[in-house]
């Protein structure tokens, strides 16, 4: 059994992913990585399947899988990327995404003012249903009285278990973000279940935040956070506010995980980013932050904490891509990543 499946992806995705692997390598665990780069957009424009059986059983035969990026611009209209997240996300049952946003240099916040700047806190987001179900669909399509819906989907099992997994994830709070003033039926099931699930925590501070009061405190007060859970459109919304407090997107990693099997997809929060794709200046930083999270995930504590320190030493050097400054290609900076280690 591999210990890492790799789909490298897309776009950047494959740039991005061959810096993980080198830092995997360089700590030299003897790991056993099963590299699919055979699952892609390619493949789905040629077969109409991009992540067949096959693929799942070996991901499947693995401890975590990491994902570079899957989308691209010509496939936008068509059910590829769902095909392959959803896929992996439902098969897998991974519910939980997990998103750590940790400003690793003051020069990269974009606010004015030094006492706010620190960041660091967890962002939990119900990844398997919410807005983003896939359930609705148009009535009278194209006409002057056309209906569209989206159904905003919440269960009991599923909202239970997500509060759950922020309260193990919290240091000292967690804070419910939600829009229950309007959404009624799906916040007053999350009201609920907060409620019990704060009962069954009691060692654990809790606040309460409507989604748009979260918005401006996480701007205004970021140092204040800790775990934040929402719902799968608001985690989506409020994650990317808090990586571009922390620097941007080249920085945010993340994990989508089942913390019941311990299986768990790794990556980075950027997508295949198709206007800087093949020209060797990503950002390989969140991608390398994200091997952090996969390394820890396996045991693998020290080694992730000194890619951490690494990839903040590189920051406060400037060895960095242009999108933070600097000056050196993916390859340069994951080097300079490598060096200090
Ligand atoms: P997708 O549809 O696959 O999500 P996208 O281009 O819509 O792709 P992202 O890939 O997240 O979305 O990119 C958004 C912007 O951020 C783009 O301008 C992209 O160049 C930039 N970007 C994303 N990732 C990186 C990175 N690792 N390094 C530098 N710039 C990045």
């Amino acid at each position: 059994m591999a210990a890492i499946s790799v789909i490298p992806g897309d776009g950047i995705g494959p740039e991005v992913v061959e810096s993980a692997l080198g830092l995997v390598d360089a700590f030299g665990l003897g790991l056993d990585v099963d590299v699919l780069d055979h699952v892609g957009a390619e493949r789905y424009r040629r077969e109409g399947v991009a992540l067949g059986e096959a693929d799942l059983a070996r991901v499947a035969a693995s401890g975590a899988v990491l994902l570079g990026a899957i989308g691209r611009p010509d496939l936008e209209h068509t059910g590829y990327v769902r095909d392959v997240l959803l896929e992996l996300r439902y098969a897998f049952d991974l519910y939980a995404n997990y998103r750590p946003v940790r400003l690793w240099h003051d020069r990269l916040s974009p606010l004015r003012d030094p006492a706010r700047r620190a960041l660091d806190c967890v962002i939990v987001r119900e990844n398997t249903e919410g807005l983003y179900s896939g359930i609705g669909g148009n009535l009278r399509a194209s006409s002057d009285h056309e209906v569209a819906v989206d159904a905003d989907v919440n269960t009991r099992h599923g909202v239970s278990r997500i509060l759950d997994f922020a309260f193990a994830t919290a240091r000292r709070e967690v804070c419910l973000v939600d829009k229950a003033n309007a959404v009624r039926a799906g916040g007053r099931l999350w009201q609920e279940c907060w409620r019990r699930a704060a009962e069954r925590h009691p060692d654990t501070a809790t606040r309460h935040l409507y989604v748009d009061a979260a918005a401006m405190k996480l701007v205004t007060e970021p140092e204040r956070f800790d775990v934040i859970v929402a719902s799968n459109s608001h985690g989506d919304i409020l994650s990317d506010l808090a990586a571009a407090l922390a620097g941007g997107i080249g920085l945010a990693p993340s994990a989508s995980l089942n913390p019941e099997s311990g299986f768990g997809m790794f990556e980075p929060v950027h997508g295949s980013a198709p206007d800087i794709a093949g020209r060797g200046v990503a950002n390989p930083f969140a991608c390398l932050l994200t091997a952090a999270l996969l390394l820890r995930h396996l045991g693998h504590d020290t080694e992730a904490a000194a890619t951490e320190a690494a990839v903040a030493g590189s920051i406060a050097a400037g060895r960095t891509t242009p999108d933070l400054g600097g000056t050196l290609s993916t390859r340069e900076a994951t080097r300079a990543v490598l060096a200090a280690l």
